[in-house]
């Protein structure tokens, strides 16, 4: 238990400095592409200067992009739980899906009829998704399939008594070895690279599933593929038929 606290305190920590600075880097972020485009209208009709200044575009916009991921993965404190239909948040964001994986990796869906809703926060949800999803990418750089599917199930691991729904994300990729597993969750444990990953993908679904009062599972081997398992609460106060983002905001119970 005390190192679990300590895992959390580590967690709040870094999440509240990763914010702070991914807020004050967002805004400088947003200055230099500001003056960026006021420089392309001054600039002489050199195609050399304009792909200069395309790459430093393109280069602060993806500095954007990952000040955006860092203050997802900060921002844990402002959940707004609802009933999420799993199976229309996923198709819905399919097209979303596979442009951020591209073209080499297939999504398969499985989703069986009557899976209750889960009591999460919707967008955060979308976020975790498409981490796991380019994760799976990733690990398939010869190409491969990513299953998209949702169960019903008893209690997870140490979870209370209840109804859960589980949404996983499995892919037919690299796997990893126990030492990375075990590591996989922590913030800023990558295996990727500098400039290539941050190591907070999997943190911030780690967040979202235990602020959600449910569980992220991993299970990997070398070889045999990665499946992620999210694990959330059954929604209290299902009401007729619920849509990503319209249902009733149902008050957390711990
Ligand atoms: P990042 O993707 O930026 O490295 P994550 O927190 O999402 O950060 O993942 C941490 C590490 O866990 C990755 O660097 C990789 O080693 C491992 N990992 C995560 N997902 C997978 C996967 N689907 N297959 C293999 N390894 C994975």
């Amino acid at each position: 238990a005390r190192t679990a606290l300590f895992q959390a305190q580590k967690m709040e920590a870094i999440g509240q400095l990763t914010g702070g600075v991914a807020h004050d880097f967002n805004n400088l972020l947003m200055a230099v592409l500001g003056s960026l485009e006021l420089l392309r209208k001054r600039l002489p009709d050199d195609p050399r200067l304009l792909r200069l200044l395309d790459n430093a575009v393109q280069g602060a916009q993806r500095g954007a992009a990952l000040t955006q991921r860092m203050l997802a993965f900060a921002r844990r404190q402002d959940l707004k739980p609802e009933a999420v239909d799993l199976s229309g948040l996923v198709s819905g964001m399919s097209d979303l899906l596979q442009r951020s994986i591209g073209p080499t990796v297939r999504i398969e869906t499985r989703f069986p009829a009557g899976l209750p809703a889960a009591q999460v926060d919707a967008n955060q949800l979308e976020l975790a998704l498409l981490n796991l999803a380019v994760n799976a990418r990733d690990a398939m750089p010869e190409g491969g399939t990513i299953t998209i599917a949702a169960r019903e199930g008893g209690a997870p691991a140490d979870l209370p008594e209840g109804r859960y729904v589980c949404l996983s994300v499995a892919d037919t990729g690299l796997g990893m070895d126990a030492e990375t597993l075990a590591r996989a969750q922590e913030p800023f444990f990558t295996t990727k690279g500098v400039g290539k990953g941050t190591g907070l993908g999997l943190s911030m679904v780690h967040g979202l599933a235990e602020q959600s009062h449910g569980r992220l599972m991993l299970r990997s081997r070398p070889g045999a593929g990665t499946q992620a398992e999210i694990w959330l609460p059954v929604a209290t106060a299902e009401t007729g038929e619920p849509r990503p983002g319209a249902a009733a905001i149902v008050p957390q119970t711990v």
